[in-house]
């Protein structure tokens, strides 16, 4: 049984108290290594290290600290193989996902802000007659990067590079759920020449290490994407600290299909927008509501769609669909289609589990499943399920589509189908999202501000913006 370790001051470390948990495989069920239940002694360890690190780190020109986040990129590329595998074993996501999808876009977000760190310039602003203004933006410390397991290394290296290449020393943990990439990257930091202790890495439950990361007096400012919940608590004790905070949380997003939408794109765009990844991505469409006069027509060709998508083991590579992330997940997950049932919805595919044959008969495998029948404010529309699991509802007008799309909690990303420009323009600024696609999904440009409304989430990542969040503006005037 592999044992993975933390990657404190630049080597890996096993954890002070010499206790771990089990890391399963959603593919067969079975537990294939170990990692550290971290705790407070780790932390420590992590900070003592950080704060050595931050004079040092700090002080290095934006050049240097670009040339070693592009390193860090090259050296994932290297092992580009090795990190889908893992990848792939570790969240039960295919193997083709994580190759296309996952681990290029790891690469792309450490090359993103080690190039982007370059460019990035602070504010001046003058006075005529009186003076001028000058902003410095420097780097706040140490700060906490907590992310989820749905796309492991994707959101790890979205939150730490910006942090890293802002001039802040890191202590980062990944889900305990999905921590294999995370820990194959201390191999690439330690070749890439950054310096020790800049980067951390604590591998650990979220009640335990998770919340000692949150509370420690001197990790300056938390990045967390994942629960609304998680993200509730968090606020809660790190507000009354006044640690800087950004959440990206949960969603509940809507699809918006109006009768003029181009029929097939249309079709086969929200397909991928319900099912990527098994549905287990925030930015998932769950909620598809359908213009009444195409609505059967669109039922039929995405239902009959859904039934041809490939539920099978990751490795294999004409999955469409891999296994949920673990067993508790599946079993939510089953618990909402049992729970649209009494609510009177109507299962037009799925709805059960995928049997496999050995050595994946104990995998977390569900069949891609579409409900209708529900009202837009019942428990199955209104909260997040995050699987593989969506629901169809006709709606006559727009002011109707929009009143129901908006009435949930969530307001992270939407979707609108539609070949009017000036109905598209009309519902994306009236739909409570934070990010919206009109006729696509999940086409991100790294430059652009990305986070959500209402509960999903304070604050913004991307571009400047998560170069913002990492540093802290002074305003500094002098005098003509
Ligand atoms: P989660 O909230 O259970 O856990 C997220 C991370 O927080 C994990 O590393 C976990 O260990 C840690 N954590 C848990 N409790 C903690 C605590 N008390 N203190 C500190 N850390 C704690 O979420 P999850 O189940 O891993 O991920 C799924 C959720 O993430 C979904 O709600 C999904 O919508 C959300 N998500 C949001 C975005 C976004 O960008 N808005 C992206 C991906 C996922």
């Amino acid at each position: 049984m592999e044992l993975l370790k933390n990657f404190i001051n630049g080597v890996y470390t096993a954890p002070v108290l010499g206790e771990y948990i089990d890391n399963y495989e959603p593919a067969t069920g079975k537990v294939y290594s170990q990692i550290p239940n971290s705790t407070l002694d780790d932390l420590e360890l992590a900070v003592l290290a950080a704060e050595k690190a931050f004079p040092v780190w700090s002080k290095y020109s934006i050049e240097q600290r670009g040339d070693i986040l592009v390193k860090i990129a090259e050296g994932i590329e290297k092992r580009m193989e090795e990190f889908v595998k893992a990848e792939s074993r570790d969240n039960g996501k295919p193997e083709t996902l994580a190759a296309h999808v996952d681990i290029p876009r790891s690469v792309s977000n450490f090359k993103f802000f080690g190039t982007g760190i370059q460019h990035f310039a602070s504010e001046s602003h003058y006075m005529a007659g009186e003076g001028i203004n000058f902003t410095t933006r420097k780097p706040i410390g140490i700060v906490g990067c907590i992310s989820p397991w749905n796309l492991p290394l994707y959101l790890f290296s979205w939150k730490i590079a910006p942090a890293l290449a802002a001039g802040n020393c890191v202590i980062a943990k990944p889900s305990e759920i999905t921590p294999y990439t995370a820990y194959l990257l201390g191999e690439v930091i330690k070749e890439s020449g950054m310096p020790a202790g800049v980067l951390n890495i604590l591998h650990g439950t979220g009640a335990s290490i998770g919340g000692e990361i949150v509370e420690h007096p001197k990790i300056k400012a938390i990045s967390f994407t994942g629960g609304t919940a998680t993200g509730a608590h968090i606020a809660k004790v790190a507000g009354p600290m006044f640690k800087k905070m950004s959440l990206e949380l949960g969603g509940k997003n809507p699809t918006i299909i109006f009768d003029d939408c181009d029929f097939e794109k249309t079709v086969s765009g929200t397909v991928r927008a319900s099912f990527a990844n098994q549905g287990q991505i925030c930015l998932c469409g769950s909620r598809i509501f359908v213009q009444r006069s195409v609505y059967d027509k669109y039922k039929e060709a995405f239902v009959e769609k859904v039934k041809k998508l490939r539920v099978l083991p990751p490795s294999d590579s004409s999955a469409n669909m891999g296994a949920l992330v673990s067993k508790p997940h599946l079993e939510k997950v089953k618990s909402y289609i049992e729970l649209a049932k009494e609510e009177g919805g109507i299962v037009l595919t799925g709805g059960e589990e995928v049997k496999m044959p050995s050595p994946y008969e104990n995998g977390y495998y569900l069949a891609p499943t579409v409900l209708e029948n529900l009202p837009y404010n019942c428990r199955t529309n209104q909260e997040e399920i995050f699987g593989p699991v969506v629901t169809l509802t006709p709606f006559d007008t727009e002011e109707e589509v929009l009143k129901m799309a908006n009435s949930t909690k969530y307001g992270l990303s939407a979707t609108i189908w539609t070949s009017n420009l000036e109905r598209a323009h009309r519902v994306a600024d009236e739909v409570e999202a934070g990010i919206v696609w009109i006729n696509s999904w999940l086409v991100r440009d790294l430059r652009t501000p990305f986070g959500g409304v209402k509960q999903s989430g304070v604050g913004r990542e991307g571009g400047w913006e998560a170069l913002r969040f990492f540093t802290e503006p002074k305003n500094i005037f002098i005098k003509y």
